[in-house]
C-alpha cells in the first residue's frame, strides 16, 4: 500500500520540520525557538498548554550550589544570567508580562556547622559565578520576619544569582509568540500516541499519522515510554514522577523581597503580592494532581519561617508531577538509534531556569548551527547507562 492509499495525513500541509509533544515550559520554549530559526513546527498538546507540572505558581529559579563545579552546573548558570535578557525579547516582542525579578535568595542557618560551610562556598561562587553575582554570609537577617530571626540562628546567606517568575505569566508570553507565527501549527487535545523511527512518522491521537523532519518528545513525565520505545527500552526505564504540591498566599506583600529557601521549603514573593510556598517531593502517590495534609504542613512551615505570611489567606492549592530522568539530570538530544527523535524531558525541579538553553541545544542541532555546549550527562545514552545499571563514562 503506497502512502496515497495508507491515511497517511500530513495535516494539511508540508510535514513539520520539527514535530513537538507536549506544550509544557521545554515544549513552549522549543516551538518559540524554533520557529524562530525559520523551521515549520507543529506543537501537539494532549490538554492545554501548562496542563502538566509546569501549571503551577512557584517559579523559583535558583542556582545548584557553587562548589564541585560540573558540566551540568555551568549549563544551569549560562541559562539562569541568559533568561532575564530572554524574558526581556519575550516580552518586547509580544507585549506580555513575565513576572521576572531577579530578587536573590536568603536561605537561614540553623547551626554554625552549616555556616562554617557556607562560608567555604562563598570563594567557589566567587570563582565560578564571576564578579557580576554575589554569595553572602551574613551573622543576621536583614529584613524584618522575612525570615524569622528565630529561624536563623546563625544568620543567612544571601546570593544574588537567583530570581524568580510568574510561571503563567512565561506561559502565557510563550503563546502569545507563538500565536503570532505564521509557522507553527498548534493542536490542542491531541496526544502524540506513537512515533516510528524508521518511517519518520508519528501517530496522533485523532488517528492521523503525520511525517516530521524531526520529533521533539517534550511531554513531561510522559515522555520517558515514548523515548524509551523510540531507543528500543523497556517503556518504564528511563524515568518517573515525583509529585509536587504548592500553595498561592495573598500576602500582599512587597514583590522584591528575595526568594527564602531551607531545606525544600520555597517561600516566593510575586509582583501582585501574592507568595507562593511549595512543595512536596513525594515518589509514592494515588492522586497526581489532588492536595492534602502534606501541603497543610508546607504552608505551617512556610508561617513560621516568614511570620509575614503568618494570617496570609490561602488563595490556591494545586499538585503537579514533575519529570525526573533515571540519571537525575535533565535528558535532552538525539535518541540513539532513533533518526529523527530529540529527547527534551527530565528538567525536575529547575526546567523553568534552562528550558530556553535546552531549546536552543535542540534546534542548533536540528539548524547545523553552534549551540550551547551540553554536558554528557543530559544525553539519552548516558540516562540509558544508568537504567542498564552500569557506571556511565559520561
Ligand atoms: C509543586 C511544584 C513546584 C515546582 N516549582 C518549580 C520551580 O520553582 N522552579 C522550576 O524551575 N521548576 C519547578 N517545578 C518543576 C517544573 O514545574 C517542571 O520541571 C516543568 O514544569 C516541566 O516542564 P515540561 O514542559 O518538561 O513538562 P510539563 O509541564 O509536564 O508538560 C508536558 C505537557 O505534555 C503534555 N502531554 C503529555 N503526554 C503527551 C502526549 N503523548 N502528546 C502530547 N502532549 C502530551 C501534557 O499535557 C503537558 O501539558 C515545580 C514542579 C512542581 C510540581
Amino acid at each position: 500500500m503506497g502512502i496515497a492509499d495508507s491515511g497517511v495525513v500530513h495535516a494539511g500541509q508540508a510535514a513539520p520540520d520539527l514535530l513537538i509533544a507536549g506544550a509544557g515550559v521545554a515544549g513552549l520554549w522549543l516551538t518559540v525557538k524554533a520557529a524562530r530559526a525559520g523551521l515549520s513546527v507543529m506543537l501537539v498538546e494532549r490538554g492545554n498548554p501548562g496542563g502538566g507540572a509546569s501549571g503551577g505558581f512557584l517559579g523559583a529559579l535558583m542556582p545548584h550550589s557553587p562548589e564541585r563545579w560540573n558540566g551540568k552546573k555551568d549549563f544551569q548558570f549560562r541559562a539562569l544570567v541568559d533568561l532575564e535578557d530572554e524574558v526581556a525579547r519575550l516580552e518586547s516582542e509580544t507585549g506580555a508580562y513575565c513576572g521576572y525579578r531577579r530578587v536573590g535568595r536568603l536561605l537561614p542557618l540553623t547551626s554554625e556547622r552549616a555556616r562554617t560551610a557556607e562560608l567555604a562556598r562563598v570563594g567557589e561562587a566567587q570563582l565560578n559565578w564571576g564578579d557580576a553575582f554575589r554569595y553572602e554570609v551574613k551573622h543576621t537577617a536583614e529584613i524584618d520576619n522575612w525570615p524569622d530571626i528565630l529561624a536563623a540562628p546563625h544568620g543567612t546567606v544571601h546570593e544574588t544569582l537567583s530570581a524568580r517568575i510568574s510561571p503563567p505569566g512565561l506561559l502565557g508570553a510563550l503563546l502569545t509568540s507563538i500565536a503570532m507565527m505564521p509557522n507553527v501549527d498548534l493542536r490542542l487535545e491531541t496526544s502524540v500516541v506513537e512515533v516510528s523511527p524508521a518511517g519518520r512518522t508519528a501517530t496522533l491521537s485523532d488517528g492521523s499519522v503525520v511525517s516530521y523532519g524531526h520529533v521533539a518528545l517534550a511531554n513531561g513525565v510522559d515522555a520517558f515510554p515514548l523515548i524509551a520505545r523510540a531507543a528500543g527500552l523497556p517503556s518504564q526505564s528511563l524515568g518517573s514522577g515525583v509529585k509536587g504540591q504548592a500553595a498561592l498566599l495573598d500576602a500582599r506583600t512587597y514583590p522584591d523581597l528575595p526568594v527564602v529557601y531551607e531545606d525544600g521549603l520555597y517561600v516566593i514573593a510575586h509582583e501582585n503580592g501574592h507568595v507562593a510556598v511549595g512543595s512536596t517531593s513525594e515518589r509514592d502517590y494515588d492522586d497526581p494532581t489532588g492536595t492534602d495534609e502534606a501541603l497543610d504542613l508546607v504552608i505551617k512551615r512556610a508561617r513560621r519561617l516568614c511570620p509575614v505570611i503568618k494570617h496570609a489567606p490561602v488563595i490556591r492549592r494545586w499538585a503537579g508531577v514533575r519529570p525526573r530522568a533515571i540519571g537525575r539530570d535533565p535528558m535532552l538530544g538525539p535518541v540513539p538509534g532513533a533518526p529523527g527523535v530529540l529527547a527534551m524531558a527530565g528538567g525536575f525541579k529547575i526546567s523553568f531556569g534552562i528550558a530556553h538553553r535546552m531549546a536552543d541545544v535542540l534546534v542548533s542541532g536540528i539548524t547545523g548551527t553552534q549551540g550551547p555546549e551540553t554536558p554528557a550527562s543530559f544525553s539519552v545514552e548516558h540516562h540509558a547507562a544508568k537504567a542498564a545499571g552500569k557506571t556511565s563514562t559520561g
